[in-house]
């Protein structure tokens, strides 16, 4: 075996802010073995790819009773609150790391389920300069989300959305490179990144100047045989893009898959945690895509709670696509809210917060972007309320179709007979009125410290205190 070149010295001490918020979470020893291992993302993604086959099978061939189907619980209750409850607030984009939807794709991609292979399969294009960004994957989200009614309550409609994305991200990784699907196509994965810019966990560099000797960018291009001659256990290019020793300096785009760790032949990333909502400073990356994202997630939290919360019995019809023009009534104030108002509210008090500025005045466009990222806190804040209420009346109902995925009568662990009970619903307000105001606290402390540029102030860096906008601009939040 050849000699390990020596021509750069690995990085020995962490970064000396390591104290208390952050931790290098790669310094203990047994985390550090485990992310090298690559097994690691086959033995994370099996089970859920079993529990996914199951939803699938539900979807098609159980039931059509919501409340009793595999499909419907586990989804849209189960993996909806450890989801948007757990995995996203605490772990980032983690769920991409054990998702089952792109697996099957990437795994012929790559010719294998575990192994790296220099050589990948299929025609590894490029995806079109002009759909490089989160328009297609906005559309696709606003479209799952105008059928939402029926889609979290008829089974084969679940089993069939689920089907057409395990379908469509196999093709995908067939015909362009790496995972062409996750970056650009998948309706959950943009409000996975948007909202995975709060968590306290990241996968970073560790040494700039590391970075900038090294001649192999193995996390970018991928272990070679020369690369492994320095280090790395081989590891595959990032999946979805990203060049972590540029630096990468937000969440967005990081799926946690742990593949640059493992090709860096400097062991030159690491894990770290740091304080909520850290990636809000970062100027760098903001783009209108990503923005209408948080507009589309706010507003279509707001209008899940008006219609299924609400009282409005007609509305409720609308969205079951009762009729044809029930539907496009629905369509048309489901879409025209998140993708047209919401959007165009934001405009009117950006554009007022930069009049009242007076002084030199940023460009619109910019400001715009930029004050979008202000509603990441309110808009997780905002489904993190939502999710309670359906999540804490229905979460029993798991119980039962544990034991009885199909409907058909099955008691494999003796939970079907579990009653329907409802937890705390005397609660549910007390819970979901603190953490919209902790949403709204922090969405205006965003918007006033965190590095959001106000009109007259040219650099967001290092944060201060905010200026004569932020009236207007907090008047929007609220
Ligand atoms: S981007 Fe979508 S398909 Fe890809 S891993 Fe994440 S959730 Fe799964
Ligand atoms: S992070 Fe990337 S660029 Fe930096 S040392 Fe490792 S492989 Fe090289
Ligand atoms: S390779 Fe690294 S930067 Fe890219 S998605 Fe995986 S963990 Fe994130």
């Amino acid at each position: 075996m050849a000699q390990r070149s020596t021509a750069i010295a690995r990085p020995i001490l962490r970064p000396p802010q390591e104290v208390a918020w952050r931790k290098d979470l790669l310094g203990y020893r047994p985390v550090r073995w485990l992310v090298r291992q690559r097994w690691l993302q086959f033995a994370l993604i099996l089970p859920n790819l079993f529990v996914f086959t199951i939803v699938i099978m539900a979807g098609f061939l159980g039931t059509p009773i919501g409340a009793k189907n595999f499909a419907i619980i586990f989804v849209w209750i189960v993996w909806w609150a450890l989801l948007i409850l757990v995995l996203v607030p605490f772990g980032a984009r983690i769920w991409c790391a054990m998702c089952p939807i792109p697996a099957v794709g990437e795994w012929m991609q790559r010719r294998a389920f575990i192994l790296w292979k220099p050589k990948t399969f299929g025609l590894a294009r490029k995806w079109p300069k002009g759909l490089r960004n989160l328009w297609v994957a906005n559309f696709g989200f606003a479209s799952i989300a105008l059928t939402s009614a029926v889609l979290t309550t008829r089974p084969i409609v679940t089993g069939a959305v689920l089907l057409g994305l395990v379908i469509i991200a196999a093709v995908t990784h067939l015909v362009f490179e790496r995972r062409t699907f996750c970056r650009y196509l998948c309706p959950v994965g943009g409000f996975l990144g948007l909202y995975s810019m709060a968590a306290p966990v990241e996968v970073r560099r560790v040494d700039a100047e590391v970075c900038r000797q090294c001649q192999f960018k193995a996390c970018f291009r991928g272990s070679t045989e020369a690369s492994l001659r320095v280090g790395g256990v081989g590891g595959y290019g990032c999946p979805n893009f990203e060049f972590p020793g540029a630096p990468m300096e937000r969440n967005t785009y990081c799926l946690l898959c742990t593949e640059c760790i493992k090709a860096c032949p400097y062991e030159n990333i690491t894990i770290r945690t740091r304080p909520f909502f850290q990636d809000l400073q970062v100027e760098k990356g903001r783009k209108l895509d990503e923005a209408y994202k948080a507009f589309i997630m706010l507003g279509a939290a707001i209008m899940y709670s008006i219609v299924m919360l609400g009282p409005w019995g007609r509305i409720k019809d609308w969205a079951n696509f009762t009729s044809f023009s029930g539907l496009l009534l629905y369509a048309a104030i489901f879409l025209g809210s998140i993708l047209v108002a919401a959007p165009a509210l934001h405009l009117v008090f950006t554009w007022l917060s930069r009049v009242f500025a007076g002084g030199s005045r940023p460009d619109l466009k910019k400001l715009f972007v930029d004050y979008a990222y202000t509603l990441v806190p309110l808009g997780l804040a905002g489904w993190i309320a939502f999710s309670f209420s359906f999540v804490l009346p229905n979460i029993s109902y798991a119980l039962s179709v544990l034991s009885d995925p199909f409907g058909w009568g099955w008691d494999l662990f003796g939970t079907k007979g579990y009653p329907w009970t409802p937890y705390a619903p005397h609660l549910l307000p007390y819970i979901q009125v603190p953490t919209l105001l902790l949403g709204l606290v922090l969405s205006i402390k965003v918007g006033s410290r965190w590095g959001i540029p106000l009109p007259g102030k040219t650099s967001p860096h290092p944060p201060r205190p905010g200026g004569r906008s932020s009236p207007s601009l907090h008047t929007w939040q609220v």
